[in-house]
């Protein structure tokens, strides 16, 4: 898929650099202005005309007049001990969502791998300006504003859809995040695992991929980048047809049998977990490469060793790694996570299958800053924040 195949931006700040030649064009201002805008605001990460002090000052006042400002401004930084950081962002109409900054070695770092060695290292450690000394930061990133699958277990469901962020607004929320980080840190990857699903504002989320993937942007390999989605089979099957699978896919499956998964899961009613499944399969992971099956345990609901069996047999012959997370407690769900022993048994049950799989256990404080823990803010939080240090 080439950008031209998108439908067009929903606002300036998400135009790519033909866009912009096309508007500068009718503007009659000379073309090349228009790699030095979409510099400024993908490299730089300054979104505010008047800040672009190569361009004369005619042109900053037409962008400004145009429209083009920050979409997003960050309302508050919460930082754990550990170096994860938990940024509030504020969208240009006041609603607010969270993204998370990850380093390796983090608590929540191992959420989203699992383990160290899991997460892909061939590009970037091969890249000429690779340095040991780099801390390497993830960037866990939000899609929508809520999220309108409504699973059982998490936070964004329970607060329903506010509305979709545009692509703008995906790709400010991490030029933020990049403008957070110290000393010898480096953006390395993004997960599509904060609110939302991005499958389900598959536009705007494959626009910002595109955007953040750009070569006069933030220039991240398109490997770098994973998608979490909670199985929409059409919109998987697009994301492999338009990227070809160079993009990362991670799928929350939380069950193996098709009716305990619609009680997790009501888009499992749409999309049934055969179907999921037959979607996986055919996704084309790269050479070398794995794709992430996510299983949120859940006591009493998907976690007796009967499951366990049933997920290896669903899941025999995929080039994939589990991630197994015992349930994180949202309020006003009456579901919790299983027992220590239980967790232990699931998962060995699992590697005895033959599956490599990971436990991330939840520990006090780091909970809300954990992909898939972040909520909606106002009457609808529901889980507890980060202490600031
Ligand atoms: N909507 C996408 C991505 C965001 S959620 C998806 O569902 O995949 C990221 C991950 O966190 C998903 O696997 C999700 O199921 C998981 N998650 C959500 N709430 C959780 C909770 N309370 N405890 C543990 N994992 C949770
Ligand atoms: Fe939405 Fe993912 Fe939460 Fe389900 S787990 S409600 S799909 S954010």
């Amino acid at each position: 898929m080439q950008p031209s195949d998108l439908p067009p931006a929903a606002s300036l700040a998400e135009q790519f650099p033909p866009e912009w030649e096309k508007l500068l064009g009718d503007w009659g201002e000379p073309r090349y202005r228009a790699l030095q805008i979409f510099r400024w605001i993908h490299q730089r990460g300054v979104q505010n005309p008047a800040q672009m002090t190569d361009l004369p000052k005619r042109l900053r006042d037409k962008l400004t007049d145009a429209g083009l400002a920050a979409p997003a401004h960050v309302a508050e930084v919460q930082a754990s001990a550990d170096g994860t950081k938990k940024l509030l962002v504020e969208l240009a109409d006041g609603k607010q969502i969270e993204t998370v900054l990850i380093p390796r070695g983090s608590v929540a770092a191992e959420d989203i791998f699992a383990s160290d060695s899991e997460e892909p290292r061939d590009e970037y450690t091969e890249s000429a300006d690779f340095r040991s000394d780099t801390l390497e930061v993830t960037q866990c990133i939000s899609s929508q504003v809520g999220c309108a699958m409504g699973c059982a277990f998490c936070a964004s469901g329970i607060a329903g859809l506010k509305r979709q962020m545009n692509a703008a607004e995906i790709v400010s929320q991490v030029l933020l995040g990049r403008a957070t980080l110290e000393g010898s840190s480096r953006l390395a990857g993004i997960v599509f695992m904060g609110m939302g699903e991005p499958l389900h504002n598959y536009n705007a989320v494959a626009r910002a991929i595109r955007l953040i993937s750009h070569p006069d942007g933030l220039g991240m390999s398109l490997r770098r980048m994973t998608v979490s989605t909670s199985g929409l089979v059409p919109e998987m099957d697009r994301l492999a047809r338009d990227f070809g699978g160079q993009v990362q896919l991670a799928v929350s499956v939380h069950a193996a049998d098709t009716d305990t998964r619609s009680k997790l899961m009501p888009v499992n009613k749409k999309y049934p977990l055969s179907e999921v499944i037959a979607a996986i399969r055919r996704y084309p992971v790269p050479r070398r490469r794995r794709l992430t099956i996510e299983y949120t345990l859940v006591r009493g609901m998907n976690d007796n060793e009967q499951s366990a069996r049933s997920l290896a047999r669903i899941l025999r012959g995929l080039r994939a790694k589990v991630n197994l997370i015992p349930m994180n407690p949202v309020q006003g769900t009456g579901l919790a996570a299983p027992d220590d022993t239980v967790v232990d048994r699931f998962q060995q049950i699992l590697r005895d299958e033959g599956l490599d799989t990971f436990l991330r256990r939840r520990r006090g404080d780091d909970i809300a800053a954990a992909c898939g823990q972040l909520a909606l803010h106002g009457e609808a939080r529901k889980v507890r924040a980060l202490p600031l240090v």
